[in-house]
């Protein structure tokens, strides 16, 4: 296993320069190879490639629109677009990628799914998917991300899942991960691991990546037959990253158009008081992976807040690290106050109620309108819908 202190940047599948890599104990070793020799055959074969269309245009609900935002960008002196995975079945993203693994878990003649989950829009995902290719699921969540997500413990129940509460530690996104991954290491033959975002050991960030990546290829599409132009800006929210990653890649070629990922700023830059791991954090390892980090000096994990509960976790998916590191894709924060706000915002001006998560990305534009010339193109990845976050929005 090549380590980071070898120094420089690594090469190879599984590495973006020096992050990245597989750093897991020697029991996911073998399930992690035979992982990636089945989704690389897959990725390959007609068949799985076609199946995976079908089932984007036939169940998940793709291609998402591209809505203009004119009332939001008139305040702004911006034309702003939105990427409208909102629209998704499940209601965010996340299913883009279910849809893929669990595929693949067939192909792989697997039994049974498990996933984590923190917001629960990855539970839910992974549960339609499983429940469609008649595959038992189990979800791991924490106990604090159970009571502020409520209504999606009871969708993933409906649709047949079984949540098991993890009361460890923080009770959030990383006590799962770490539970999903125990679970796995014991009973990797029959089991396959739905990994939620473009994080974890190799080939799950890759993996994760490609099967996102239609976001992005789409709007590509979308936006030079609206505009004519490719846009000035793409911006999306940051949690593990997969969002993100799936608009940026098709337009990592493109080096006029700037790449920005928002992460959360929670209440301040505090230890514990955010999940801002660009701007407190340093390269460790989590869950596998070699990546940016908030940890303290002796790298012991620091706790994180947000207030949505998908950007709620301590690391922040590898690639993201090596494209800050080359300066290709910039990364900010959004406090929870802002977030809140444009969400609020959103709604008054489009009549389109963002997920919280997504409601980073809108803040973060609203504060740096003075960035763009007039008329500027502006993106946005509006990664979910925000029905599950009423409870937080109008207490
Ligand atoms: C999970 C989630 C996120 C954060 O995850 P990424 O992997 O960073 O995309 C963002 N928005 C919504 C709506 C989510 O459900």
């Amino acid at each position: 296993m090549k380590t980071p202190s070898s120094g420089g940047a690594q090469h190879g599948p599984g590495w973006f320069g020096p992050f990245g890599g597989r750093f897991v104990p020697e029991t996911l070793i073998e399930p992690l190879r035979e992982l990636e020799a089945a989704y690389d055959a897959a990725r390959r074969d007609p068949k799985f490639k076609a199946e995976l269309k079908h089932e984007l245009a036939t169940f998940v609900g793709r291609p998402t629109p591209l809505t203009f935002a004119g009332r939001l960008g008139e305040k702004l002196g911006l034309r702003v677009w939105l990427k409208r995975e909102d629209l998704t079945h499940t209601g965010a993203h996340k299913i883009n990628n279910t849809v893929g693994q669990i595929l693949l878990a067939r192909r792989m003649g697997k039994k049974r799914v498990i996933a984590e989950t923190g917001a629960g829009q990855h539970g839910v995902a992974t549960a339609a998917a499983a429940a469609r290719a008649g595959l038992p699921c189990v979800v791991y969540m924490g106990t604090d991300d159970m009571a502020r997500q409520a209504p999606n413990v009871a969708r993933m129940r409906m649709m047949g899942a079984t949540v098991v509460a993890v009361d460890a530690g923080s009770r959030t996104l990383k006590d799962a991960t770490s539970e999903a991954l125990r679970a796995w290491s014991s009973d990797s033959r029959e089991t396959f691991y739905v990994l939620g975002s473009a994080l974890g050991p190799h080939p799950y960030p890759t993996m994760v990546r490609d099967f996102q990546t239609v976001i992005g290829l789409e709007a590509r599409a979308q936006i030079l037959k609206e505009e004519g132009r490719l846009p000035r800006e793409i911006i999306a929210c940051v949690g593990g990253g997969s969002n993100a990653i799936g608009i940026f890649t098709a337009f990592l070629k493109d080096r006029a158009v700037r790449l920005t990922g928002v992460e959360a700023g929670g209440t301040g830059p505090g230890p514990g008081r955010h999940a801002a791991r660009f701007a407190g954090g340093a390269p460790g390892v989590l869950h596998g992976t070699y990546t940016y980090l908030l940890q303290d000096k002796n790298g012991q994990v620091l706790p994180t807040h947000s207030i949505s509960a998908g950007l709620d976790y301590p690391a922040v998916g590898p690639e993201h690290a090596e494209l800050r590191r080359i300066g290709r894709a910039k990364y900010v924060h959004a406090s929870d106050k802002d977030a809140l706000a444009a969400a609020h915002e959103l709604c008054r001006l489009e009549g389109i109620l963002p997920a919280l998560e997504s409601a980073h990305a809108i803040a973060y534009l609203i504060r740096a309108k003075r960035r763009f010339k007039k008329n500027d193109i502006v993106l946005v990845n509006l990664s979910g819908r925000g029905d599950k976050d009423l409870g937080t929005l109008c207490p």
